[in-house]
């Protein structure tokens, strides 16, 4: 907790010394993000380093695995990522959502292990089961993998499949039909400091170069 303390000490110090002007205005007026950010709990996944923006930029959910349940199943199970969702589309009008998977996700990693094995945790073993259409997905497509392909690949197919699980949302499908939405899928290489993008004209993840918007 030191290292905490001592980091807000900066923050206020340095940080928001030289921000004053926008948290000013953040507080006055609220929040404007343009883009709702979907990523793993995972801690060395922060979506607001990553694309070196500021408070108030990014509308973010997080969950392990990050995990976007198909609207059918959130009723249910109650997973908040429905309520973000629908917030974000609505209420804050972001015009894109990313869903970011990772390298070396933990999540990813324990869809291949046996359920039996998160018995003194209760809560894990069912949540993992969102993770079940994108092993089925692998398993279809890829039916040799090697044990360092197979991760990398996992979470990558797992990606598309969540952000396929959001188009199923009522307020995603209608706000993309009107042209105000756009949904992607990205994937960070924690190792390279690397951002993929999944490009749909080519059926592939790709850098993001700099040029691009
Ligand atoms: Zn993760």
């Amino acid at each position: 907790m030191q290292k905490l303390i001592a980091g807000i000490h900066r923050f206020r110090k340095q940080y928001w010394s030289a921000n004053k002007e926008l948290f000013r205005r953040l507080a006055e007026h609220g929040q404007f993000p343009e883009v709702l950010f979907i990523t793993c709990s995972d801690a060395r996944v922060d979506p607001v380093t990553i694309t070196d923006v500021k408070p108030g930029d990014l509308f973010i959910f997080r969950n392990i695995g990050n995990f976007v349940p198909p609207d059918s199943e959130n009723l249910l199970e109650g997973t908040g990522v429905a309520a973000a969702v629908e917030y974000a589309v609505e209420h804050c009008k972001v015009r894109d959502i990313v869903v970011l998977g990772h390298s070396d996700c933990g999540a990813i990693k324990a869809l291949y292990e046996e359920r039996d094995h998160f018995a003194a945790t209760p809560h894990i073993g069912p949540w993992l089961r969102h993770g079940d259409r994108t092993m089925a997905v692998v398993k279809a497509n890829y039916p040799e993998l090697s044990p360092e392909e197979r991760y990398g690949i996992t979470a990558k197919e797992n990606v598309l499949l969540q952000m396929e699980n959001l188009r199923t949302y009522p307020v995603v499908r209608k706000a993309a039909r009107e042209g105000r939405l756009h949904v992607h899928a990205w994937y960070f290489e924690i190792g390279t400091g690397t951002v993929l993008r999944y490009s749909p004209e080519r059926g592939q993840f790709e850098p993001i170069r700099e040029e691009e918007e």
